[in-house]
């Protein structure tokens, strides 16, 4: 389905101001936008101001007799391809989880058959809230697309995560909406490789280093979203994952390969793991100094995962993508790298002086391609997904033809 039109639901955020650049960017992409206020929106932003952008009436009334004469409320939440509540506040949240209709935004979204997105923004602690956290979860059960909140300084001072998604994080969504290809992955299984890998020394200490996962999770959360099986297997990370992500949490990168081993079959498997290439001979007992010189590290080669899964798994899954961290001859090592793992898809980043390592925003090249994809780790991912929403659709169309 490609989405022309938008049905815009601004709720009473200090972020509400957001949208009317939002409204630009969607009518600059050829989308055309209608738009309700709440009244908690209103205390934000005018009905006029959102009309200047949208060209079009702003509707606020349940009761207008004017605007359900020109355009009824069930006809409004229908006439749109999609609807997008953004920002949505956590008590839009709680009223579309308990279906309450008691204005013109509720009741459109519950007289909807249209595919809804919601991209929240509130305080950190509101967001983290069991009560949210359980509404949030019961959206996405009802096949809502939540469009994750952002980390960062809150307009009240604070810091967390609760700010509105980045306006383009919110845009690829209709742009190559995972949830509009969703048929696409449903049925497939995926294993994701992430985070890094600790290889002890002895007891105490371990050799590690410095990925989050957040590359891994994203795409884990973007595939989950758009209907697939995902197993994520994940060394030591800080990163949440939601309830419908299959997850093993591993040390090393032997319980890395073993983890992905035990997921059967899987048609994808996405490498994004920075996997230590050696282990270390342990010692059995904390290594003490001795007062003479240092001891050696003895290493020992860890398997390749990705290089298991693209040249000895059998069956193969149909798609195996892996990741090349480089901070150097970003090129040259990447094309090396791609042809000597044997995967269908890389994507190659300069990580050199933490440019990518814990950060929010990843700059890849995609091979075979060599195209550049700039953003939020999140929006990488939803390309990602896009894009094997795309491979996985053109090979039903050939199998069919
Ligand atoms: O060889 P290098 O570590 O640079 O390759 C990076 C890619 O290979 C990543 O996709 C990473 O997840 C994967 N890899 C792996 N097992 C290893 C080493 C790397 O799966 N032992």
């Amino acid at each position: 389905m490609h989405i022309k039109s938008i049905l815009l639901i601004i709720t009473g955020s200090v972020a509400a101001y957001k949208s009317l650049e939002l409204i630009r960017n969607f009518r600059k992409d050829g989308v055309e936008v209608d738009a309700i206020i709440t009244k908690g929106g209103q205390q934000f932003i005018t009905p006029l101001a959102v009309s200047s952008l949208t060209s079009r009436e702003t509707y606020t009334d349940l009761f207008s007799l004017k605007d359900e004469v020109e355009m009824g409320h069930i006809q409004l939440s229908r006439k749109a391809d999609a609807i997008l509540v953004a920002p949505a506040t956590a008590d839009i949240i709680a009223k579309m989880v308990s279906g309450q209709c008691d204005d013109l935004a509720t009741t459109s979204l519950l007289a909807t058959n249209k595919p809804v997105f919601v991209a929240p923004a509130m305080n950190y602690k509101m967001w983290e809230h069991p009560a949210t956290q359980r509404n949030i979860a019961q959206l996405k059960a009802d096949g809502i697309t939540v469009i994750e909140p952002a980390k960062g300084e809150m307009a009240c001072g604070e810091h967390g995560v609760g700010r509105l998604a980045e306006l383009g994080d919110i845009q690829s969504h209709f742009n190559n909406s995972s949830a509009t290809t969703l048929p696409a992955l449903k049925n497939l299984k995926v294993v994701v490789t992430a985070g890094p890998t600790y290889e002890p020394i002895d007891p105490v200490r371990f050799l590690g280093n410095r990925s989050s996962g957040k590359q891994g999770v994203a795409i884990a959360k973007s595939l989950a979203d758009a209907g697939a099986e995902v197993h994520l297997i994940l060394g030591p990370s800080q990163e949440s994952v939601p309830a419908n992500i299959k997850l093993t949490n591993v040390g090393t990168a032997e319980e890395m390969f073993d983890a992905v081993k035990a997921v059967k079959q899987p048609d994808i498997a996405i490498c994004t793991a920075a996997v230590a290439d050696w282990k270390v001979a342990m010692s059995g007992n904390k290594i003490k100094k001795s007062g003479g010189s240092p001891p050696p590290l003895i290493l020992e080669e860890n398997p390749d995962i990705l290089k298991y899964l693209s040249q000895e798994a059998s069956p193969r899954p149909s798609l195996v993508v892996g990741f090349a961290a480089e901070t150097q001859d970003l090129e040259g090592n990447a094309q090396a790298k791609f042809k000597r793992k044997g995967c269908d898809w890389l994507l190659a980043n300069d990580v050199s002086s933490g440019k990518v390592f814990g950060k929010d925003k990843n700059h890849v090249t995609f091979y075979p391609e060599g195209e550049n994809w700039h953003g939020t780790k999140q929006s990488i991912a939803e390309k990602l997904t896009a894009q094997i929403c795309e491979y996985f659709e053109s090979n039903k169309k050939q199998e069919s033809a």
